[in-house]
């Protein structure tokens, strides 16, 4: 089966971009450190984690995955890492036990932290909230994991977060100018594709945004503008 691409972004990055279907919908990704590998999220269903997890250890076993925020497409396929420690922000695992308790069968967090992680060589860190209520990053040399904090040629979803929080995130990213963005959601990207993002939230703030052409996700662009309203 097959759920998403490996695509290498760096010499020792790679990022996991979904394929169309139900299988994978959020991209994942993982890197080398040392003689191990970290793994970035972990897809919407168990499949499509077993898949990633074979894939991350073609080059080297996996020391511990992270979830990026607690939404189902980012977290579900933890199963296939539960031998391993899995990692997020300790609002996330709050999140993720509150939301999805009874919901689907999702293996929780195992290691908490509250603003940075740095552990072999990789720097996990959470500014806050700005998608969600707490959303976790990855930085890798010049490659930054975002989770849903970038997306690319898709709408974000706004309803569970915190809008202008999330400009301030986007701005930290942007002066630390990646090379390389690997968004939670569409292609491969570079610092260049923050500003589009930019723009939408600022009109969802301002009343002016609307529905951009040529972006996936079409209908999360009237649940935004309802989300705000309420
Ligand atoms: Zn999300």
């Amino acid at each position: 089966m097959e759920h998403f691409r490996v695509e290498q972004v760096a010499d020792d990055a790679w990022a996991a971009i979904a394929l169309p279907g139900a299988g994978a919908v959020a991209n994942a990704g993982f890197i080398r450190v040392g003689d191990s590998t970290i793994v970035f999220d972990t897809f919407i269903s168990t499949a499509a984690g077993d898949e990633l997890r074979l894939s991350a250890e073609v080059i080297a076993p996996v020391a511990y995955a992270i979830n990026s925020h607690w939404h189902t497409d980012h977290v579900n396929g933890n199963s296939a890492f539960a031998d391993v420690a899995i990692v997020a922000t300790e609002r996330t695992r709050e999140l993720m036990e509150e939301r999805t308790a009874g919901v689907p069968d999702v293996v929780f967090p195992t290691d908490v932290f509250e603003e940075r992680l740095e552990r072999e060589g990789a720097l996990v860190e959470t500014l806050g909230g700005g998608h969600t209520e707490s959303d976790a990053f990855l930085w890798f040399e010049d490659t930054v994991f975002t989770g849903d904090l970038v997306v690319i040629e898709s709408h974000p979803w706004v309803g569970d977060g915190d809008v202008e929080h999330w400009l301030e995130i986007l701005d930290a990213f942007e002066a630390r100018r990646p090379r390389v963005i690997v968004p939670g959601h569409g292609p491969i990207g570079s610092v260049e594709d923050i500003p589009p993002l930019r723009r939408y939230l600022e009109g969802l703030l301002d009343g002016t945004a609307t529905a951009v052409e040529g972006w996936n996700f079409a209908e999360g662009h009237d649940r935004n503008v309802e989300a705000l309203r309420l």
